[in-house]
């Protein structure tokens, strides 16, 4: 792991974007992975790059992303007699507008428990089989495929004491809809390092063609990003608008067929869902195929999402697309930490703001010559 961290390869990286980054230009670059915005927040990275090379956070966080629409609906099926709710530990904090959660619905007397995986959650519904065992699955492309190996798994048991409340989301239509706007700014993108394992380089390929965006996917380590910002700027002198894979370690142009076809094999995809920040977007989340749907708890216990606004002094929404950065939120560091979170992104240390609270803060105290290379 140190040889992607070393600090003298860090320094000749700056270095040599120091030299290549046009100063005549801006380079605004999206990393869309909160673990990317937690690695360049962790790692001090922005301190390495040239003032003109600027890191725009995005949307990748999937507990930030969830509307809390549907966390009151898993507060609310949590409620009914006989069920377990199992969900992790971030989730259990994410606050709803009228100061609720899931760590209050809990400590309220629901049965709701913390896990660590679907596989937890499938053997709390198998050691307990006069409870209906509800897991609250999130995330992206990532965390997608050992979901659908639980509800295999389940189906191979006939353990029918368990359901998801499904909210996994899709990487490239959101990142689509960000491109779309045109209230961000962004040159190119830092493409996501685990969901590539999973779907491979290819789905970025007409995304970096129909917006002229140059797109490298990169892994997490600090070298790493540094490494795919070099590859960014590079192609943006050059002109070129092109998906390059940095993480050849773990990626490769088709991802991971085994589990593309679990997850073909158990979901489909919805007309729409909606995404925090984001709004509605046409085609970016999954759901149980029919041939599951004694696993889906919407339709098992008739759940339809009411719609619920965000508190209004949060900018969890505009930091989630990239329009306002975590200090521009007038609630950060004053009421809203890690500790007393107002909105979603100072939850996960994935969020964006609960990244900047995190490593950065501090370092906003310091006088900017003082940081100038
Ligand atoms: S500081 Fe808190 S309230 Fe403001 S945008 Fe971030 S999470 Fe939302």
């Amino acid at each position: 792991m140190t040889e992607y961290r070393d600090g003298h390869l860090a320094r000749a990286l700056a270095e040599t974007l120091a030299r290549e980054a046009d100063p005549h230009r801006d380079y605004r670059i999206m990393e869309f992975c909160g673990g990317h915005t937690h690695a360049i927040a962790r790692y001090g990275i922005e301190d390495l790059l040239p003032r003109n090379v600027r890191m725009v956070h995005g949307p990748g966080c999937p507990i930030c992303v969830l509307p809390v629409g549907r966390i009151e609906d898993a507060i609310r099926l949590a409620g009914q007699p006989g069920i377990t709710l199992c969900t992790y530990a971030d989730l259990m904090r994410v606050p709803t507008p009228d100061g609720g959660s899931l760590l209050r619905a809990r400590a309220a007397g629901a049965d709701i428990r913390m896990v660590y995986s679907t596989h937890d959650a499938l053997q709390i519904a198998e050691t307990e089989p006069e409870r209906r065992i509800v897991f609250l699955a999130v995330g992206f492309e990532t965390t997608t495929p050992p979901t659908a190996l639980a509800i295999l798994h389940s189906k191979e048991r006939n353990i029918f004491n368990f359901s998801i409340l499904c909210n996994h989301v899709l990487t490239p239509p959101a990142i689509r809809a960000i491109l779309d706007n045109q209230d961000v700014a962004i040159d190119g993108l830092v493409g996501p390092a685990h969901v590539s394992t999973v779907i491979g380089t290819s789905p970025y390929e007409d995304i970096a063609a129909r917006f002229s965006k140059p797109v490298v996917v990169t892994g997490f380590e600090p070298l790493d990003v540094l490494q795919g910002i070099v590859m960014l700027v590079r192609q943006m002198n050059a002109g070129r608008c092109v998906v390059e894979n940095q993480y050849r370690r773990a990626v490769i142009r088709g991802g991971n067929l085994l589990a593309q076809r679990a997850i073909a094999d158990v979901f489909e995809i919805r007309e729409s869902f909606a995404w925090r920040g984001l709004c509605e977007i046409p085609y970016s989340a999954l759901r149980l195929n029919d041939r599951h749907a004694a696993f889906d708890a919407e339709r098992r216990y008739g759940i339809t999402t009411l719609p619920a606004a965000d508190n209004p002094a949060c900018a969890c929404g505009d930091v989630l697309r990239g329009v306002r950065k975590p200090t521009d939120c007038r609630l950060f560091g004053t009421v809203c930490s890690p500790e007393t979170p107002i909105g979603s992104c100072m939850v996960s240390p994935e969020g964006a703001c609960a990244a900047h609270w995190t490593y950065k803060r501090f370092r906003d105290r310091t006088p900017p010559g003082a940081r100038d290379r």
